[in-house]
């Protein structure tokens, strides 16, 4: 397998270059140059197996012959073994025909463990049999910091940074990063939202020089991989249902939705993908009146959404488009100088024939957290409640399953469930010497050569 970039004017690259970078050089990201195919009669079989028989039906398609068989079998096996749940991904019944899928049950407790587990392994393993390095920068919303730290930290041959939004992350989130005792992790408490983050590590990425020295890689979704990782539970899930089901999926940076189009164009049939948003609405904007326009970020109680710019439309962009390279390269260097542009009417519908999004306010997450806390007895994060809200809103009918992504652990967001019910969840075992340990993180401005020379100095140390 192959993979070439949205923006056309890149050497199409082997998976192992493709996992060992981040943006591609003409700045685009990396999509397979054809969608691997699969059959009703195999999506059926995956109702019944394990996760990892399922992880491993379908990851090798899009690994190809980088690494061997047995080797892919052993990394996801060994990734998911840390899980708490073998099912890895749970299907919880909330009311007739309303269901969550629990993707927390992973080390950091939130569903980015689910492909940076077995993402690390590989890239292990390829930094190995290259004899060369990684350096990692990470831009987290809160949850792929410590999902990356818990998958890289301590690994040789890689060093990792990561850049959180100072102040807007919840403290649980934060110590789970900043009381890393590995010595290949750097923790930057930037001043400034995430969209300053992520801006920094794209700019980082189009420095060539820069990328070149480091052998810089990206552990966010800008990385296919983590696509790639996350469409296997659509299909579990999908699978256990006779009918298409729609999918509810609290999105920030559109990697986790777009895994469901990735298993959409694979074959699996999905109903509808409804994109469910906080205030910080620009994907509802867009595909209410096709002007995707970036507004100030806004802080809200479910602060791994928090993003204005949504890295992975591009990906949907590009599909809408017929794949269609100069027209994406044409909007998204529009977007960039003016911050806005406009849906190409074709474009536009084709998104809509398959999203659907709808927001969701702080006063209604709360309001859903005690819903379901009275209704069912479960906690549930303020993320979720986002989903959960939305899908409420939205109405499931008789026919049609629902299954709302849980993105996190409720015990990851105390505040925002006490605030809704009135209690404090329990911390999870893996997590519950949090608060005994020593914090270590550097504050930088939101400025990007200051962040370029820190890494430069740091690995100029290790
Ligand atoms: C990262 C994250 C999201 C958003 O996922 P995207 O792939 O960025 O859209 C939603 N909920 C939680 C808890 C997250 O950590």
């Amino acid at each position: 397998m192959r993979y070439i970039s949205t923006r056309g004017l890149a050497q199409p690259q082997s998976f192992e270059s493709m996992l060992l970078s981040g943006l591609a050089p003409d700045g685009g990201l990396f999509l397979p140059e054809v969608w691997p195919q699969f059959g009703k009669p195999e999506i059926a079989r995956l109702a019944t197996g394990r996760y990892v028989d399922a992880a491993f039906a379908i990851l090798p398609s899009f690994v190809g012959d980088a690494f061997a068989r047995d080797e892919i079998r052993a990394d996801i096996e060994s990734a998911y073994a840390a899980f708490d749940s073998a099912e890895v991904a749970s299907l919880v019944r909330l009311r007739e025909n309303l269901f969550l899928l629990e993707l927390f049950h992973g080390p950091t407790l939130a569903f980015k463990d689910i492909a940076l587990q077995v993402q690390g392994r590989l890239l292990a393993r390829a930094l190995e049999r290259r004899g060369s390095f990684s350096t990692i920068v990470a831009a987290t919303s809160g949850d792929t910091g410590s999902a990356a730290i818990a998958a890289l930290g301590d690994l040789p041959r890689v060093n990792l940074f990561v850049l959180h939004p100072k102040g807007h992350v919840s403290e649980i989130q934060r110590r789970q990063m900043t009381t890393t005792a590995c010595n290949n992790v750097y923790n930057i408490a930037l001043e400034g939202t995430f969209d300053d983050a992520q801006n920094i590590v794209k700019s980082l990425f189009s420095d060539r020089e820069f990328v070149a020295r480091v052998h810089l890689a990206a552990a966010n979704s800008i990385n296919f991989f983590r696509i790639a990782a996350q469409c296997v539970y659509y299909f579990t899930a999908a699978a256990r249902f006779g009918s298409p089901p729609v999918f509810v999926v609290p999105t920030g940076n559109f990697g986790d939705v777009f895994a469901g189009e990735a298993a959409m164009r694979m074959g699996l049939g999905i109903e509808r993908l409804v994109i469910a948003t906080n205030a910080n609405d620009i994907l509802c904007r867009a595909l209410e009146d096709g002007l995707y326009a970036a507004g100030p970020p806004r802080h809200t109680l479910s602060p791994s959404m928090d993003i204005q710019v949504a890295s992975n439309f591009e990906r949907a962009y590009f599909e809408a488009s017929g794949r269609d390279p100069a027209s994406t390269r044409a909007t998204m260097s529009d977007f960039e100088t003016r911050r806005r542009f406009h849906l190409p009417a074709d474009v536009l519908a084709n998104l809509r024939a398959r999203y659907l999004a709808l927001r969701c306010s702080d006063e209604e997450t709360l309001e859903t957290m005690d819903l379901i806390y009275r209704e069912t007895g479960r906690f549930i994060d303020p993320h979720t409640a986002v989903g959960v809200a939305v899908a409420l809103a939205r109405g499931n009918s008789r026919e049609r399953p629902m299954i709302v992504l849980s993105t996190a652990h409720p015990a990851k967001f105390p505040d925002a469930v006490y605030r809704a019910t009135g209690i404090v969840p329990p911390l999870p075992r893996r997590v519950a010497d949090l608060y005994e340990k020593a914090e270590r993180a550097s504050t930088l401005p939101a400025d990007v050569s200051t962040v370029r020379t820190f890494i430069e100095q740091r690995l100029a140390n290790s």
